[in-house]
């Protein structure tokens, strides 16, 4: 081999050594903070933090594609040292599996996070009517990209206070692995939305991502799939090791007359079927499916009286400005007593 090229490479094995032994270094010394933070029951990530040290690395960069590359890595580390950390969480399993036996769970909220005004006041109201989980959009999978795509980064922590402050358990979507490795913390339940359902290899990574520490996936019904295949879906998730996993039906397109009443006809019977093909609790999300507010509330009691385990509900109390869904939120005291139709019930 060229002799000048055997030099460097020496050099190079040396420098991947000493890599090696800060990156285990840096390692173990953030994981002794992580277990200082769980102790305490704070949240492990900490956004700001991690934008400092990117901003002082670069900073010490000229050229803009080696700030790029550092900044990758960065992303890299900061992912996969979390990872490691993430503790189980026993007591939303627990909640989720009470509520979902008893077949009365309900998981309520707006369709997007909006404001910290907004999601703490829908926050104390739901919480005072007895619901223990919140949902909220963050990460907006929209069918129109000039449509409102969510807070995003911005949403995370005003979400996840407000459930905090309120004794609530946070539900919410990740589109893609990467915002889940990132952010993973902020949701207590993790929901795939219907667009991502045939995301195949999607639903691999998340299997294998929550497969330590049993984090509840809801799965939602793709747009056009079948019973089979919303079953096929869920053993992605299983083969990879998580089984706390939730079937969620929300309507499905159809050439019944009743389409544009809906805006996805409610297939509640598909509940029978599935009930054959799997053992995975079942909900139904009465919102999209009925997509207009004055038959949601049918629609989702309709849901209960049939058998599923629960609803997961879109709920809005300024829903003329909602920045997504508003033609289908239904208000506090819509929810207060759908709340007690359920929970009256023998
Ligand atoms: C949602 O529940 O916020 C949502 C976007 O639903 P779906 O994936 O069923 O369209
Ligand atoms: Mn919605």
């Amino acid at each position: 081999m060229n002799k000048e090229i055997e030099i460097l490479r020496e050099e190079i094995d040396k420098i991947d050594n000493q890599i090696l032994a800060n990156i285990l270094k840096r390692l173990d010394l953030v994981k002794s903070i992580h277990k200082i933070k769980q102790d305490n029951s704070e949240l492990i990530i900490d956004i700001d933090r991690e934008l400092k040290i990117i901003n002082q690395l670069i900073s010490q960069i000229d050229n803009n594609t080696s700030k790029n590359i550092i900044k990758r890595i960065y992303n890299i580390i900061f992912q996969e040292v979390k990872e490691i950390s993430y503790s189980k969480h026993p007591e939303v399993i627990a909640e989720l599996n009470i509520q979902l036996d008893s077949k009365k769970l309900i998981i309520a909220g707006p369709c997007s996070v909006e404001n910290e005004l907004q999601i703490n006041d829908l926050a104390e109201k739901i919480s005072n009517i007895g619901i223990k989980f919140l949902r909220g959009g963050i990460y907006k999978a929209r069918t129109n990209p000039n449509s409102f795509q969510g807070l995003r980064k911005a949403g995370l922590q005003m979400f996840f206070e407000a459930a905090r402050n309120n004794n609530l358990f946070t539900v919410s979507e990740f589109l893609d692995i990467e915002q889940a490795k990132s952010y993973f913390e902020y949701f207590d339940i993790i929901m795939i939305g219907s667009r991502n359902m045939t995301n195949f290899e999607f639903l691999r990574k998340m299997g294998r991502l929550t497969a330590e520490t049993g984090k509840p996936i809801i799965l939602k019904r793709g747009y056009a799939s079948t019973i089979d295949e919303l079953v096929s879906a869920s053993e992605y998730i299983r083969s990879e090791g998580n089984s706390n996993i939730v079937l969620c039906l929300r309507g499905i397109r159809t050439f019944e007359e009743t389409a544009g009443y809906y805006r996805f006809p409610p297939d509640l019977h598909s509940l029978i079927e599935l009930r054959d093909k799997t053992n995975l609790p079942i909900i139904f999300d009465p919102s999209h499916s009925a997509g207009k507010t004055e038959i949601v509330p049918n629609v989702a009691k309709a849901a209960i009286d049939i058998g599923f385990n629960g609803i997961i509900i879109e709920v809005h109390d300024d829903a003329k400005n909602a920045m997504s869904d508003g033609m289908q939120a239904i208000n506090s005291h819509m929810l207060a007593e759908i709340y007690n139709y359920i929970n009256l019930k023998k």
